[in-house]
């Protein structure tokens, strides 16, 4: 008698059966609307071997801005500049980091620092008490399908909070989200008003508002410390490295519903085992774009493993 064994089923990247929980995040979501094949490589943990700089600057601001906010870490300028530069340098410390294009070791650093030190005035001028600071939630969309996130903030007013045309966005007492986000483009309009990621946290914090003592949300927005293009450490637009004024944005119930349902849809995905390139691969692609190629682009379209992780030992032939 001969045997068959579907390789599949013993990957993470084969079906996950009905009787098994699956766990997405905002960001897998996010993946899978660019690439469901992205989300697979993920999944099976193949990642890059060296870190991306621009997270660990990342990582080190979020740090510093959570320890203001917690009180582990003193608000005065120079304290928050000092200990932004000791996590980014704990972080870069044995690790084999991927530059960003555009910015030196150096250049990031004082970026960071700048935004670092203004963070703490920027956040007192916004008049909100934090009631949320990164905080873990998990919403329930299906029988075994559910959504993790770690949301940076949620808060209540202090004072009014007015649009660009006076007209009230928020009052006192009034429930807000926010995100922290550092990038030389800021996030767009349409990515503000609709991305999926505030969605999310705009759905768990409404299902969570009773509990924590707070009003449904008002408002969301990402807070966003900009960071200039530049390349010298003299550059007088190293002055730029400021935070900008909010772009507060709501969401629907239809927002909702949508969000919920294409998560759904990713969630089926991963159930069914299913990894293909998307449709819209064969034209403006993501794997390989002006602003540079998918992070997977080497073993995807090149079938090479040379710089990449690869934990539990998958051959290519298991992967693609
Ligand atoms: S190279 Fe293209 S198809 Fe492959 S994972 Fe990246 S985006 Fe998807």
């Amino acid at each position: 008698m001969t045997a068959f064994m579907n390789l599949h089923d013993f990957l993470p990247l084969g079906p996950v059966p009905e009787d098994e929980d699956i766990s997405l995040s905002p960001s897998m979501i996010n993946t899978a609307q660019v690439c469901m094949r992205l989300v697979g490589y993920k999944r099976a943990k193949l990642s890059s071997v060296s870190v991306p700089q621009n997270l660990v600057f990342g990582s080190a601001l979020h740090w510093v801005i959570e320890g203001y906010l917690k009180g582990f870490i003193n608000p005065s300028p120079e304290e928050m500049a000092e200990r932004f530069g000791q996590k980014f340098e704990a972080l870069r410390v044995g690790r084999l980091i991927a530059m960003a294009k555009t910015k030196t070791t150096e250049i990031q650093e004082v970026i960071g620092r700048k935004l670092a030190m203004g963070f703490p005035s920027y956040f007192e001028n916004l008049g909100i008490r934090p009631v949320v600071i990164e905080g873990n939630f998990k919403l329930k969309i299906g029988p075994r399908e559910y959504i993790n996130m770690v949301i940076d903030f949620v808060g209540v007013c202090e004072r009014p909070i007015y649009g660009p045309d006076e007209e009230l966005l928020a009052d006192v007492g009034d429930t807000v989200i926010l995100d922290w986000k550092t990038a030389s483009m800021s996030a767009g309009d349409l990515f503000v008003q609709y991305g999926y990621q505030l969605t999310y946290y705009w759905l768990a914090v409404t299902l969570a508002c009773d509990r924590l003592g707070i009003k449904p949300p008002k408002l969301c927005g990402y807070a966003e410390g900009f960071k200039p293009n530049v390349s010298k450490l003299n550059s007088t637009s190293l002055n730029n490295a400021v935070w900008k004024p909010i772009h507060w944005a709501k969401r629907r119930q239809s927002d909702l519903d949508e969000a919920v349902a294409y998560a759904l849809v990713v969630a089926k995905r991963l159930r069914a085992g299913e990894f293909h390139r998307a449709p819209h691969m064969g034209y403006n692609s993501p794997c390989d774009t002006a602003t540079g190629k998918c992070d997977m682009a080497g073993i995807c379209l090149d079938g090479s493993l040379a710089g990449y992780k690869n934990p539990k030992g998958f051959n290519l032939a298991v992967l693609v």
